[in-house]
């Protein structure tokens, strides 16, 4: 059986992604979900995953989570190697590594249990005595700002709390990697925030690196990065920053497009609207930096030139 490894110091690299792709088989089709998909994450990083419905957004989720096994590509969470795992480490992995949370608060709760009961669920079965159990779900649940809720029946919380037990119950095990696809998805902004909030909470009491894949734009001001997914590839990445100016806290964001292990980018789609760009281009050197011109223009001014060249003559 494995051992959980030395986590890497908080920044340092925890997960690395490097040209995953996925592939799913049905019937005669093939679908490519992730098509080499590029990713790091820091250790201790609250991060979010935004993407259109079928961009790839759980299938990224559940090959982090080791739910799923890739198709080929490099992955590794704290210096495990995923794709040479056998089944009995996914196993341990699962029950180790990694905590989740799901959209439906009914995949992650059992109803007639009290908040109480509900986390105590993963520790009885690991086999830890009553006391030590109760102390455990009880932390837990203050920890997620429910210490006042601890006997109240699933169907007696609002949906917002019930998606903070569901947290707690994901940190049982004390995983240091906790995966959330689209939690705030069955609920309006204001519960969605205090989630957040408890995902904040959670990350500065335990040092959890956090990964919530989202519809919600407003997610950037509740995480240090915002990863987008278009078509199976991370394609551009916000970085927010909180600055203090005159005491008074201002957040922006820097939005950077994300380059693939190969050199290659994605270009946002208005841009090459805006020029008329499609399947070529023309790149070229500017002092500071790399220009992309629509490939017709430059054609048009080879031409020209080659004209100018032929009068000269
Ligand atoms: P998202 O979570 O961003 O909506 P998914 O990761 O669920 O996207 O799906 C990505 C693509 O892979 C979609 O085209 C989807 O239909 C396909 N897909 C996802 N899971 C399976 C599966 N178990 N079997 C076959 N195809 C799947
Ligand atoms: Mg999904």
């Amino acid at each position: 059986m494995k051992r959980i490894p030395d986590l890497p110091e908080r920044g340092e690299p925890f997960i690395v992604c490097d040209n995953l792709v996925k592939i799913y088989k049905v019937a005669d089709l093939e679908v490519v979900a992730l098509q080499g998909l590029d990713l790091d994450v820091a250790c201790g990083e609250v991060m979010a995953i935004i993407g259109n419905s079928g961009s790839g957004k759980s299938t990224l989720l559940n090959t982090l989570g080791g739910l799923d096994r890739p198709s080929a590509g490099k992955l590794t969470v704290s210096g495990l190697d995923l794709i040479k795992f056998s089944d009995r480490d996914l196993v341990w992995y699962k029950r180790h590594m990694v905590g989740f949370v799901w959209q439906q608060s009914s995949r992650n709760l059992i109803p007639y249990l009290t908040a109480l009961e509900n986390v105590q669920m993963p520790l009885i079965i690991s086999g830890m005595s009553t006391r030590k159990r109760e102390a455990r779900a009880t932390e837990l649940l203050e920890t997620v700002g429910l210490g006042h809720r601890l006997r109240h029946r699933v169907g007696q919380l609002s949906g917002g709390e019930q998606q903070r037990v569901a947290i707690s119950i994901s940190l049982a095990h004390s995983p240091p990697l906790l995966l959330a696809d689209e939690p705030t998805g069955e609920v309006d902004t204001q519960t969605a925030n205090t989630i957040y909030d408890t995902f904040r909470s959670v990350n500065e009491e335990f040092g959890t690196t956090i990964i919530i894949v989202t519809h919600d734009p407003n997610v950037s001001y509740r995480v240090d990065r915002v990863v987008a997914i278009r078509d199976g590839r991370t394609s551009t990445e916000t970085i927010t920053r909180i600055n203090l100016e005159e005491g008074e806290e201002a957040i922006s964001h820097d939005e950077f497009v994300v380059l693939d292990s190969a050199g290659r980018l994605q270009i946002p789609k208005e841009y090459l609207e805006q020029f008329g760009i499609r399947d070529r281009a023309v790149v070229e050197l500017a002092d500071d930096g790399i220009v992309v011109k629509p490939a017709q223009a430059s054609e048009e001014e080879d031409e020209r030139r080659g004209l100018r060249g032929l009068l000269r003559r």
